[in-house]
């Protein structure tokens, strides 16, 4: 059987989507559920099930050799199981198993949606041709992926390169994963806003209380809101300064809805690496945009199954 296609998931705390794609990373056939995060795992189960239902009914589906799973972590790729934040009744849940059954028995290649969104970026969006890159997310959490010697570099359980929780305020607020001072409880969008109603922004009569409105008011020049802007950019700063002082990446590209702020994030982002990353070799790390968009948790999830297969095609010969 001539297999040119892989499947796709990317698990997310709000939608469960489903793909089928070719070498070149494009999407032939789709499927989407939401997600039941609030049900127990085997009604969450149920939903990935649908979506696998509508690939496997695809005729295109007797081309797929493999499945990628991004999911929302911690995922345990050793051990085959998740257990994301956002998604309670899954507990070290067995979903490479589970969504290898429903796939007919092909081999099943797990990672971190940072990780996936990694991929995807130095596939086909703002990394491609960099082989040492940071990729982050920015959004209601912060998480990111590493490619390394220009290979993904999911570490051994599928988390590596989480920046969102390397701590940055050593004597900083509490994080809900226990730690201190994280990149996220200073750099997501909630903390962002959060921030800005602490020190006196109000919103607008819409009543937007979201990081997006505190963007937009730090466009408009409102002092609180450039200052929360400026904070994050410090902490992010910080986090991609010592992740290029340990590994040598050269550019951190940073996607999510916090990504989008455009220079109300990336100036003051910009002037704090030029403090935080001293040393000669990161002094032309790079921080740009993401470019892939909403799909690229299914394309990267995509290019981690094809790099299972190559390798898996390298150690046959
Ligand atoms: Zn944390």
């Amino acid at each position: 059987m001539h297999t040119d296609l892989v499947a796709a998931l990317d698990i997310g705390g709000t939608k469960i989507a489903g793909a089928l794609v070719d070498r070149q990373g494009r999407i032939l056939v789709r499927a989407q559920r939401p997600t039941p995060a609030r049900e127990d795992g085997e009604t969450v189960m149920r939903a990935v099930d649908a979506v696998l239902d509508e690939l496997t009914a695809s005729p295109l589906w007797q081309r797929a050799g493999a499945v990628g799973i991004g999911s929302a972590g911690p995922v345990d790729a050793t051990a085959g199981t998740v257990s994301p934040v956002n998604v309670p009744g899954w507990r070290d849940y067995p979903l490479v198993s589970r969504v290898r059954t429903a796939a007919g028995g092909l081999p099943v290649e797990l990672i971190g949606d940072g990780v996936a969104i990694a991929a995807a970026e130095h596939w086909q969006g703002a990394a491609r041709g960099h082989d040492n890159a940071l990729c982050m997310v920015v959004s209601t959490g912060v998480g990111g992926g590493l490619v390394l010697g220009g290979r993904l570099h999911p570490g051994p359980t599928g988390n590596a390169g989480h920046i969102g929780h390397i701590s940055v305020d050593l004597d900083g607020d509490l994080c809900p994963c226990g730690s201190r001072g994280c990149v996220e409880r200073i750099a997501s969008g909630p903390n962002i806003a959060r921030r800005a109603l602490d020190n006196g922004w109000r919103p607008g009569p819409d009543g937007d209380t979201s990081a997006a409105a505190v963007a937009a008011a730090a466009r408009a020049g409102d002092p609180v809101a450039v200052a929360s802007f400026e904070r994050a950019a410090r902490a992010l700063a910080a986090g991609i300064a010592a992740t290029a002082t340990l590994v040598e990446i050269d550019i951190a590209v940073i996607g999510g809805g916090v990504g989008k702020a455009g220079e109300v994030l990336f100036a003051p982002l910009r002037q704090a690496l030029t403090e935080y990353a001293t040393l000669s070799f990161v002094h032309r790390l790079a921080v740009t945009p993401a470019q892939m968009g909403t799909d690229a948790g299914l394309v990267g999830a995509a290019a981690a199954a094809l790099a299972r297969s190559a390798d898996a095609a390298v150690a046959a010969v």
